[in-house]
């Protein structure tokens, strides 16, 4: 199938609505964004776009629906299967300047991130509360294209890979539509199981903007995190109790 060349009329259009330092066109970015470390030949975008927040995201995705462009998310470009090549062309998106830890809860061992950070340095971060993030590539990768990939490595026969480490994503659809999967809790045993399908999929269902990571503890053992059951006079205010909670 063939995908039509981004405009320069909606590079433009781009550059007005994202910002003039967030999109390029210039041969030596369409260059860096043409191959990752596989062996599989290079393709261009027409346009990189850096996104600064999940909105500039969805402005991106809804020009490339209303005018059937191809769209290729990238974080470090450490993949060794070629997914991250723009193979249609189309517009790049590099998730690099979306890099801040949102916030770190580090009793519950959870953190919330932009995507666009790498895993090592949001392990740099955690280490002053005595947390890591498991899953561990090697590659400078990112946590976006960790979660593109299920990315695994050296802990995860202990820790397991990316997918069990996500207790929840933002993700912007093929429309542009912002989505929230999953949640803070732990256990949720209800509905399909949207959160664990996105994480691997390279991409294609979705780009995921934000995610809420389960960490470890180099001090506390897991199973210190403990189980409390509870009775509650009526199914009203056990929903506020489970809300308050998520
Ligand atoms: C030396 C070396 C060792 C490696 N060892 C391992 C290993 O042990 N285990 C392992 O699993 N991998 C390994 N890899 C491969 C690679 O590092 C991982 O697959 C890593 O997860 C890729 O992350 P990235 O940030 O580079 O993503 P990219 O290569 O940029 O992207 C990877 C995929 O994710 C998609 N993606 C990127 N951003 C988003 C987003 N925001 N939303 C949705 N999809 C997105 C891309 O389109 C692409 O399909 C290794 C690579 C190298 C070079």
């Amino acid at each position: 199938m063939e995908y039509p060349r981004v405009t320069a009329d909606d590079i433009a259009f781009l550059k007005q609505a994202i910002g003039e330092s967030h999109v390029s066109a210039g041969e030596s970015n369409l260059d860096l964004h043409s191959r990752d470390e596989s062996y599989h030949e290079p393709r261009r975008p027409d346009v990189v776009v850096w996104p600064q927040t999940t909105e500039d995201v969805a402005i991106a995705v809804k020009l490339a629906a209303r005018k059937g462009y191809a769209v290729t998310p990238w974080c470090a470009g450490t993949s060794l299967e070629g997914n991250p090549i723009p193979v249609r062309g189309g517009i790049c998106l590099d998730f690099r300047e979306m890099n801040r830890i949102l916030e770190i809860r580090e009793n519950d061992l959870q953190v919330d991130v932009e995507v666009g950070i790498p895993y090592r340095e949001l392990n740099n971060q955690l280490r002053r509360y005595g947390l890591f993030f498991a899953p561990d590539p090697g590659a400078h990768a990112c946590i976006g294209g960790m979660i593109g990939n299920n990315a695994s490595g050296v802990r995860t026969v202990a820790y397991g890979a990316t997918r069990d480490c996500i207790l929840g994503l933002e993700a912007v659809m093929a429309d542009g539509e912002v989505v929230r999967l999953g949640s803070r809790a732990i256990k949720s045993s209800s509905g399909y199981d949207l959160l664990r399908l996105m994480v691997g999929s390279e991409g294609t269902l979705g780009i995921v903007t934000r995610a809420t990571l389960k960490s470890s503890s180099w001090t506390r053992p897991s199973w210190r995190r403990s189980t409390a059951t509870g009775r509650w006079p009526s199914r009203k205010s056990r929903c506020c109790f489970s809300n308050s909670t998520t």
